[in-house]
């Protein structure tokens, strides 16, 4: 494999996988149980997870570990304390899988908690919190870390700083948008990458969110913003609604492809997609990409 930071500078793009969270549901995961859980308790089912994006042409895919921080997983009926082994079993699981062809990324999501002074989440604390996890993930192997979902920029910034504190790896990190195209915490693509991009990023961008069109108004205004960044769109497929208790997601994978197309004429350099997606979406992104 290519150095990773080397072969985005040279204007390359790779494919990202899609959604772990909703692929999971959708194999018998229940909402009260913490996806970490799975990398000891079903290996397998990760693995067939893994192993399905990586034949639709993945080319860097995310550990289950999305919610692998010590305070989430405290929350998760206090699993906080095997954070070590969910972590290490999560970066093993799809580094087997990965066998060396393509770049595993640790996967860093949000704690779930409101940041000082909204909430009472500390700024050292999170940066605390955040090196954690990165060491378990650096440690187990990983080839980058993506921070992924945040809508708190000194969430972000204490994510970027705490896997700093630990590991010289590339750092991707993504937030999720809303239609008015912010975060829910308000803030817009433009303040994003001001703050986050001087810290020393690999890639940044958008993953989740509300729909793919918000994906426009993040990779235009972060190229303004730095023409020299490597950006990243990872959407959900389409907007979430509820049928029969159930969220579900309506994109096709063949207007995701179309999508896909667009997003690397804006410049994204990392295209993927995130919840509501599935290993077709991802099939016909890289159909549409390598055409
Ligand atoms: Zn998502």
């Amino acid at each position: 494999m290519q150095d990773l930071r080397q072969y985005l500078r040279e204007g390359n793009f790779i494919i990202a996988d899609g959604a772990t969270g909703t692929v999971l549901q959708s194999m018998g995961l229940q909402p009260s149980t913490a996806p970490e859980l799975w990398n000891v308790e079903k290996p397998e089912a990760i693995r067939s997870l893994h192993r399905a994006y990586l034949d639709a042409g993945s080319q860097v895919i995310l550990t289950n570990t999305f919610g692998g921080n010590r305070i989430r997983l405290n929350r998760a009926g206090g699993l906080g304390k095997r954070i070590e082994e969910l972590n290490r079993a999560a970066v093993l699981l799809a580094k087997e899988e990965a066998d060396g062809r393509t770049y595993v990324a640790g996967d860093i999501g949000p704690t779930g908690e409101l940041m000082a002074p909204y909430g009472s989440l500390s700024y050292e604390v999170a940066v605390d919190v955040f090196a954690q996890q990165a060491r378990f993930l650096a440690e187990g192997g990983v080839d980058l870390i993506w921070i992924e979902t945040m809508s708190d920029l000194n969430e972000a910034k204490a994510a970027i700083k705490g896997t700093k504190r630990v590991t010289d790896l590339p750092i991707f990190c993504s937030l999720s948008f809303g239609r008015r195209g912010r975060t829910m915490m308000g803030t817009t693509p433009t303040q994003a990458i001001e703050t986050l991009w001087p810290l020393g990023l690999t890639a940044i961008g958008g993953n989740c969110g509300e729909g793919v069109e918000v994906m426009i108004p993040v990779l235009t205004e972060m190229r303004n913003a730095f023409a020299d960044a490597v950006l990243i769109a990872k959407p959900n497929a389409g907007l979430p609604r509820l049928e029969n208790g159930r969220t579900v997601f309506d994109m096709r994978p063949e207007d995701m492809a179309t999508h896909a197309r667009h997003f690397l004429k804006l410049g994204a350099q990392v295209i993927g997609a995130c919840c509501g997606s599935s290993p077709a979406h991802i099939a016909a992104i890289t159909e549409a990409l390598r055409a």
